[in-house]
């Protein structure tokens, strides 16, 4: 048991080195793209399980604003900046998707540290820069990021 505890922590900090290496190298790049050129994709766990009322569509989730989780926040943020939108996902896959759909020059990703890195790997099958935001609180429901976090990474621009 010990052992597994231990590789899932090393396994972890693999994961980490990795996203913030991706963030640290695409960050310029990232700043030049102007807020409605970029979307922002977070996880559906991170939605209020007790109050949530957001639509599902397709692979994503349609959040309406009920004030119940941090995405409410985050929507708020991106209005105001004039990002291309906001898609709370089903699964990582559905990034490729919205991206072929959408076209954005630039995505913020949310998620914990093995999705993130997941991401990243997607990403390298387009020219779509990328930025990332770790989870603060980690699972299958109810998680949550640091909003400030994601308003640094939103507003980054040169
Ligand atoms: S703010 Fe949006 S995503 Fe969060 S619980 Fe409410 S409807 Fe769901």
């Amino acid at each position: 048991m010990k052992i597994c505890k231990k590789n899932k922590k090393s396994r972890q900090e693999l994961y980490k080195a990795y996203v913030d290496k991706q963030n640290k190298n695409q960050k310029s790049a990232f700043a030049k793209v102007p807020f409605g050129n970029r979307l922002v994709f977070a996880p559906h766990c991170m939605r209020n399980s007790a109050v949530c009322r957001a639509q599902e569509k397709d692979f994503y989730f349609i959040c309406k604003d009920c004030g119940g989780c941090t995405i409410y926040k985050i929507n708020r943020l991106i209005k105001e900046l004039g990002y291309g939108g906001l898609y709370v996902l089903k699964g990582g896959r559905a990034i490729l998707k919205i991206a072929a759909e959408k076209k954005p020059q630039a995505i913020v990703g949310i998620s914990c540290y093995f999705e993130g890195e997941q991401g990243f790997k997607v990403m390298k099958e387009t020219d779509i820069i990328a930025q990332y935001v770790p989870l603060i609180k980690d699972g299958c429901h109810d998680t949550d990021a640091d909003i400030s976090e994601i308003e640094k990474i939103l507003k980054q621009k040169e």
